[in-house]
């Protein structure tokens, strides 16, 4: 349980106060982040995690002050001090401190483990609502810190029952606030080409759907979105996750479709086996 954090060179009790108020994520909304957990003891895809990271860092001019090899026996002594079985982890990189609130000189770059995520079994079983908000993330390839929307609309959410925000703009759909969208026409996966962030768990579900199912990357109207068969979202906290209304508009019969189904299944059983068929992998994880 004790979950700590690593900042320059040290390591913290996660509640421990680390940054100054002159951050220039604090002031300025310059960050970005990545968030991944384990499976068997072992960061999952944490090569795929760690490259959209750095580009997002890349894109944004700040240089991470470690290497993937420095960053790796971090993570494992943070896993080490856990306890846990299985942890989250969150890479945070922001623009540093600036006395002018404006330069960036030295990134801030903080590695936390948390607790996992929780889990949504009554969503995966019955699907999720998502409302239309007109929106589009600009540098959508950037995990960036910025919530704003996702945040300011949580009470109406909760007053709609709704889990999440689905962004629209010009008649295209992008993505939700923290996850990517599919939808099933006539047995044809179908994800935005463009305007969404780069998902691991996208990326998982389009290589578990090779051999299945034909998946296309292009624009998807809003109108396909409520005319489609299924449609789900993917995330690392969500795995596939059924969407089964949009607005007050049912998607297909209203239940989490087959392909849906499929998919999911396919990717916790990649979960379930990650690991396990590497030699000498690290300590039992329980
Ligand atoms: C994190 C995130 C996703 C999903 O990415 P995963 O790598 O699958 O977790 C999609 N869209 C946004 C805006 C995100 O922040």
């Amino acid at each position: 349980m004790p979950f700590f954090c690593y900042f320059r060179e040290q390591f913290y009790p996660l509640d421990t106060p680390i940054l100054q108020s002159n951050d220039l994520g604090l002031l300025r909304g310059y960050g970005l982040f990545d968030y991944f957990r384990t499976y068997n003891g072992i960061p999952f895809r944490f090569e795929d995690y760690w490259a959209r990271f750095t580009n997002s860092a890349a894109s944004l001019g700040l240089e991470v002050p470690l290497s993937e090899v420095g960053v790796r026996s971090i993570l494992q002594r943070l896993y080490d001090l856990s306890e846990e079985r299985e942890v989250a982890y969150r890479l945070l990189l922001t623009g540093g401190y600036a006395p002018d609130g404006l330069s960036v000189s030295q990134p801030n770059f903080i590695i936390r483990t948390e607790a996992l995520p929780v889990d949504n079994p009554e969503g995966r079983k019955k699907g999720i609502k998502v409302i239309p908000y007109e929106y589009v993330r600009d540098l959508p390839y950037v995990k960036s810190t910025g919530y704003v929307h996702l945040i300011k609309m949580r009470t109406e959410l909760k007053q709609e029952s709704a889990a999440d925000l689905l962004f629209y703009k010009n008649g295209l759909v992008s993505e939700l606030t923290r996850s990517n969208i599919f939808i099933v026409r006539s047995g044809i996966l179908i994800t935005p080409s463009k305007d969404a962030l780069r998902g691991i768990t996208r990326k998982v579900v389009m290589e578990k759907a090779v051999g299945r199912y034909p998946v296309e990357e292009r624009d998807i109207t809003l109108a396909e979105v409520l005319a489609a068969d299924e449609v789900f979202t993917t995330s690392t906290t969500k795995w596939v996750m059924p969407v089964t209304m949009v607005g007050d508009t049912k998607i297909g019969s209203g239940l989490p479709g087959p392909v849906t189904a499929e998919l999911l299944a396919a990717l916790e059983n990649e979960f379930v086996a990650y690991g396990r068929s590497e030699i000498g992998s690290r300590k039992s994880a329980g």
